[in-house]
């Protein structure tokens, strides 16, 4: 026999953040690997699903969400961030942002293209990539500011580059672009003709006052930027699947048959769910949350200081990377199974964030937990000894 697998498989391994839920389920530890935000769902969106489901919601959306969900992220939209979007033929709902972001890639790039993604970088969007035969270029983001000129992004341009990836609140960084910074990646963009693709899911947790900027409400901007976001995080419901693409409707059409193709559609009950939370919560719940978080990120990120894993202290999202050479290991991996050995807590080593030797020293944390479960975490690492 000469079965064997398509050309793609071996760029497509267990990602390290599943890797490390699972070393963690072994020990019963507590997992700090896999960025979920534990927190309660909000009431309006259980109750909503709920009567959804009793009420005959039960069955196929339309390919690109049911009317109600997608009339609330044009409305959401509207409301943070002053895009005016078309519900009708700009918003593509899909099954998570993981799905509005390979349906994007299925519709928009080509084998052999190109496309600029700042490192560190979440590693679905790498493999994403990858996974269609097109090449990531990395863009290094240097600490603590995380920055970057308009040179990197220059040097980086070849004649096959087809897009931009901005993702912020990043992930694992937490950077949060600045206006400045997206207006130098929007002046790139034009430059070269490019697509931003954006992946904004931590939207709503910015820490310290700061704002987050939508790249497509950039001047220019609307028609090249394929928006992507979901409820997974804000309202608590990895486990949902929704997510969701917002652009020209050119795009939208193609990013919606390429979803439908792959997913038919998101669950159809939970879109009704997530629609009433949209509708029904207002402002107070979404500070709410990131003054929670950012809380978090103070008391973790202390902890890891006090330890001696000094970590860069994010100004958005929910995750930290700390500094873990003081860890003994050659590698970010064997390090984080120390550390998990040690103290039952699991991170994902940097290596997953990196192309390069830097991951090798870094690892990510999340602290998005209940938190007693945080506390938990706390004390067990201020309990290990270097
Ligand atoms: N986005 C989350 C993270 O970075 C979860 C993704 C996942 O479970 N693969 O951890």
């Amino acid at each position: 026999m000469t079965l064997k697998m398509g050309k793609h498989r071996q760029l497509v391994a267990q990602s390290e953040i599943r890797n490390m839920t699972l070393e963690c389920a072994k020990v019963g530890g507590v997992n700090l690997a896999q960025g979920v935000c534990d927190l309660p769902v909000p009431d309006e969106v259980v109750a909503g699903a709920e009567e959804a489901m009793r009420s005959g919601f039960n069955t196929y959306t339309r390919y690109d969400g049911l009317p109600r969900f997608r009339e609330a992220i044009a409305a959401k939209q509207k409301r943070y961030t002053g895009m005016d979007v078309d519900p009708d033929s700009q918003v593509v709902v899909s099954a998570g942002a993981t799905g509005a972001f390979y349906a994007t890639c299925l519709a928009l790039l080509d084998e052999g293209d190109e496309v600029l993604v700042f490192e560190p970088y979440y590693g679905y969007h790498v493999t994403t990539l990858a996974s269609l035969g097109v090449t990531s270029v990395p863009v290094v983001l240097e600490p603590p500011e995380w920055a970057f000129t308009a040179d990197d992004l220059e040097r980086a341009i070849t004649k096959k580059t087809r897009a931009i990836l901005v993702n912020t609140p990043s992930n694992p960084a937490g950077k949060v672009f600045t206006r400045e910074e997206l207006t130098v990646i929007a002046a790139c963009a034009e430059a070269h003709d490019l697509f931003v693709f954006t992946d904004e899911i931590y939207e709503h947790f910015v820490f310290d006052g700061r704002e987050h900027i939508s790249p497509a409400t950039l001047p220019g901007m609307a028609r090249r930027t394929i928006t992507i976001s979901g409820l997974s995080k804000v309202f608590a419901v990895t486990g949902w699947r929704l997510g969701y693409a917002v652009c020209d409707p050119e795009w939208a059409l193609a990013i919606g048959h390429f979803s439908d193709l792959v997913y038919i559609c998101a669950p159809a009950p939970l879109q009704v769910g997530a629609a009433r939370g949209l509708e029904r919560l207002g402002p107070e719940y979404y500070q709410g949350i990131s003054d929670d978080h950012q809380l978090k990120r103070d008391l973790f990120c202390q902890t890891l200081e006090d330890i001696g894993l000094t970590p860069h202290r994010p100004q958005g999202a929910y995750y930290t990377l700390a500094d873990v050479t003081a860890l003994p290991g050659r590698t970010a991996r064997e390090r984080a199974m120390f550390l998990l050995e040690k103290t039952g807590v699991a991170c994902v080593p940097g290596s997953a964030f990196y192309s390069g030797p830097t991951g090798e020293t870094l690892a990510r944390f999340c602290f998005a937990k209940q938190m007693d479960a945080l506390e938990d975490a706390m004390t067990r690492l201020r309990g290990l000894q270097l």
